[in-house]
């Protein structure tokens, strides 16, 4: 689906890219809003009186008003802009949590999380005397809801979990654990990193207090990220961060805040990369979620019955359309995940090899790694049969 928008596959007509859990490409729209903002418009937001300095700020917090109807916020004050997922959960566990969190707090995350979201916390956990908790999975791969609800209590002060597993494409279902969380008084955190590129998420339908993704998962350039707070937990926010832009005052005795977000947005941003994100977000708005997800979700059945017809290929996980999308973890017999990889790259099938950055996760599967394919929406049929095929040839060349 539009794979003639991305000027990468015209440069390189060979490469079949399923690592889009990795990162995406780009579309031609946000090469050209990277290259219109140096060529153009570059100066810094929020700082000069003239010009050009006036438009940045103007477009860069029309990409926080594109954010906000992205995400289905009440108010743009409700988005922060950071460089990514990772800085984003560490806003998080920096601000809210070092400020809200006791001795005897629980954090309760899963085992499905990837490096970034539980590091964060156990740091947090040390200077808080917070305890963090892993919730389980289930024999489908399937989060373990019995076990989560199991787990709450008063003492559970929040809860963040994964929206989509980038390593076996799991999704959660938030409905279901904001619902319980909610009983406990629980703050609920969802790491959307991956799940925003695949499925329309409405952080007020949800009922979301922070949501954290990255613009480069997204199509837009790396650098930029995003965390969703809700309003009324603003307050709670301790700046993380100190620097120009964050201040309304400076004395040399104490300084006094700026109003949020840009309170929690010291020095310098990634203006460019923020622009690319706008730029990403109005393409995926001309493409249509609804679209995007209808193509991959055929994509993702496919997937799963020609990779099925493989029978040296073992799929991590009863993977079932219903309940995982975009992300396929697998093995294949007798070889190791990174000579996979590695051969498939001979070939310019570009695919993920090792721990996914969950590496709590491996020692509940018990494997040490896995090879790992994730759809895009420029992904198509071609791009299957291509693996399955030099699979084969792998499969082959180590008998
Ligand atoms: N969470 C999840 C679920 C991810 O997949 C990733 C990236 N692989 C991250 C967090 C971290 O994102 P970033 O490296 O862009 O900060």
């Amino acid at each position: 689906m539009l794979k003639n928008r991305f000027p990468i596959f015209t440069n390189k007509p060979q490469l079949c890219f399923l690592d889009n859990a990795s990162t995406t490409q780009k579309p031609d729209v946000v090469i050209d809003a990277l290259k219109n903002f140096y060529e153009n418009g570059n100066a810094n937001v929020h700082r000069g009186l003239y010009a050009l300095s006036e438009n940045a700020t103007e477009n860069y917090e029309g990409v926080r008003e594109k954010v906000r109807a992205f995400l289905n916020a009440k108010e743009s004050s409700e988005i922060i802009f950071t460089h990514g997922t990772t800085e984003a959960l560490n806003l998080v566990a920096n601000s809210w949590a070092t400020s809200n969190l006791k001795a005897g707090d629980e954090i309760l995350l899963s085992v499905l999380e990837h490096h970034s979201n539980i590091v964060p916390w156990q740091l947090c956990a040390k200077k808080t005397g917070a305890k963090v908790l892993f919730t389980p999975i289930n024999e489908n791969c399937d989060l373990d809801y019995e076990a989560f609800e199991k787990m709450l209590s008063s003492k559970t002060k929040l809860v963040g979990l994964t929206g989509l597993s980038n390593t076996l494409g799991t999704l959660v279902n938030f409905e279901r654990i904001v619902k319980s969380a909610r009983k406990v008084g629980a703050k609920v955190l969802m790491d959307a990193a991956q799940l925003v590129a695949h499925k329309k998420v409405d952080v007020q339908n949800l009922d979301l207090d922070f949501l954290a993704f990255s613009s480069h998962k997204l199509y837009g350039p790396m650098g930029a990220g995003v965390l969703y707070v809700k309003a009324e937990l603003l307050e709670q926010f301790e700046p993380w961060m100190g620097g120009g832009g964050m201040i309304r005052e400076v004395h040399e005795s104490h300084s006094e805040w700026n109003d949020s977000p840009w309170k929690f947005e010291a020095g310098t941003p990634s203006v460019a990369d923020v622009l690319g994100l706008g730029a990403a977000l109005d393409f995926l708005n001309e493409v249509g979620m609804e679209k995007l997800e209808e193509h991959e979700k055929k994509l993702f059945a496919e997937a799963l019955e020609k990779l099925g017809q493989l029978p040296f290929v073992k799929i991590l996980g009863p993977q079932t359309p219903e309940n995982h999308c975009a992300v396929i973890s697998f093995t294949v017999d007798g070889i190791h995940p990174h000579d996979v990889s590695g051969l498939l790259g001979e070939d310019e099938i570009c695919v993920r090899a090792g721990h996914h950055c969950t590496m709590p996760l491996m020692k509940n599967l018990k494997v040490a790694g896995t090879t790992r394919i994730s759809l895009g929406l420029y992904n198509d049929s071609e791009d299957l049969d291509k693996l399955c095929t030099a699979l084969e040839k792998i499969h082959k060349r180590f008998q």
